[in-house]
């Protein structure tokens, strides 16, 4: 399961308040101290593609979107 469908469900399971503690107990993601899913996107959550560096804590898709808004250019 992945960290997005974690919570798709949750709409549906509002009215059944029961069942939705259930689902959390059972399916909540693990909270992660190291390894590749320790670190996400600060901005959309994904895990692959990250960068680190400068303490950016974003991944390669949404540094693309927001680079010039943070200062940097490109240079070809
Ligand atoms: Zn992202």
């Amino acid at each position: 399961m992945t960290y997005k469908s974690y919570d798709k469900i949750f709409n549906q399971l509002e009215k059944k308040p029961a069942k939705m503690e259930k689902y959390k107990k059972h399916n909540a993601p693990k909270e992660r101290k190291f390894g590749k899913a320790a670190r996400r996107c600060s901005r959309c959550g994904r895990i692959g593609g990250h960068i680190r560096k400068y303490g950016l804590n974003l991944c390669r898709q949404c540094f693309r979107e927001t680079a010039l808004s943070l200062g940097f250019k490109k240079y070809n």
